[in-house]
């Protein structure tokens, strides 16, 4: 191994202590297939996991993954011989998962209790990385790999490094305090009082004049809405028509009043003919009557004269 990949590795590990707080004897879970492409490479795990990490590590291995290196026949006995050799890991399983899952449940969404993890299994590895603050280990070649730091771990950091410099719980209290001794924070007391005048101005008792004046005043107003609502139609219709349609109301209106009057005047002359008609034919029959009487006068008389006249032409 390089002297400067080394301090590379050694720089990283170190922003792992400082950041996430893994500490030596720095706890690595081993896969099956880890084991495995050791054996092939021949590298032996307890002398170069070590080396790389440049502390004392403690190597582990869930029941899970030396179950699967069981199953997976006689290629793999050596593999499972070697992990056999590292601390046990007791898992939730009972009824034994694949290594990977095993592993990825173990780790979780935090890492909460520090764990590096060897492996060769590429989905689980890209996996972890999504997980802040996981060392990978894995072998190419010959040579067991570090794996330089995530983006979410770089991020995740970056985070806990802006969340230290904010004052935390008494201290933020503390600077309040000491601000608003020197007259720096001014903004919150003032706003509380315009808040206070402000309710104040608006309702002095809400509680006592609220169903008074709503039974009272609820129908006058609603009336003097109706009636402001419908000069307001009236005024939006004038307005809203154009002058086209101004003169068809206007039109219309100039019809409709007279077709009105004439049906009314129409029935008054009728009544009056009908009236006339009757009157003209009493007065017909009177006139008759008349004509009857004036002929029987008219006789009389003649008769009446010429009865002068014969006792006159007597005498
Ligand atoms: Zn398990």
């Amino acid at each position: 191994m390089r002297p400067k990949t080394l301090q590379a590795y050694k720089r990283t590990l170190h922003t792992y202590h400082v950041g996430f707080g893994l500490r030596e004897p720095y706890q690595i879970l081993v896969d099956g297939d880890f084991c495995k492409e050791a054996l092939t490479q021949k590298i032996y795990i307890k002398d170069s996991l070590p080396e790389i990490m440049q502390a004392p590590t403690k190597l582990m291995v869930t029941e899970c993954t030396i179950h699967e290196l069981q199953s997976k026949g006689r290629e793999f006995t050596n593999a499972m011989i070697v992990a056999k050799r590292f601390e046990h890991r007791r898992c939730a399983h009972k009824t034994p998962v694949k290594s990977a899952a095993c592993i990825s449940e173990i780790i979780g969404s935090t890492n909460q209790y520090h764990y590096c993890v060897a492996s060769q299994d590429k989905k689980l590895r890209s996996h972890l990385r999504s997980v802040p603050g996981v060392p990978l280990l894995h072998i190419k070649k010959n040579l067991v790999i570090l794996e330089p730091m995530s983006n979410e771990s770089k991020e995740a950091l970056k985070r806990h490094e802006i969340e230290k410099t904010l004052p935390m719980g008494k201290e933020a209290s503390l600077l309040k305090g000491i601000g608003r001794a020197a007259g720096i924070i001014k903004d919150e007391e003032p706003k509380e009082k315009k808040t206070k005048k402000a309710l104040k101005k608006k309702g002095p008792n809400p509680l006592s004049v609220k169903k008074k004046k709503k039974q009272q005043t609820t129908p006058k107003e609603a009336t003097n809405e109706k009636k402001k609502s419908e000069e307001a139609q009236n005024k939006n219709d004038t307005t809203e028509l154009s002058q086209g349609q101004k003169r068809k109301r206007d039109e219309e209106k100039s019809t409709s009043v007279p077709e009105a009057t004439s049906s009314a005047t129409a029935e008054a002359t009728v009544a009056t003919e009908v009236t006339e008609k009757a009157e003209n034919a009493e007065n017909a029959g009177g006139d008759k009557k008349r004509r009857r009487r004036k002929k029987k006068k008219t006789g009389q008389e003649e008769a009446s004269e010429t009865n002068v006249e014969t006792t006159a032409e007597k005498a």
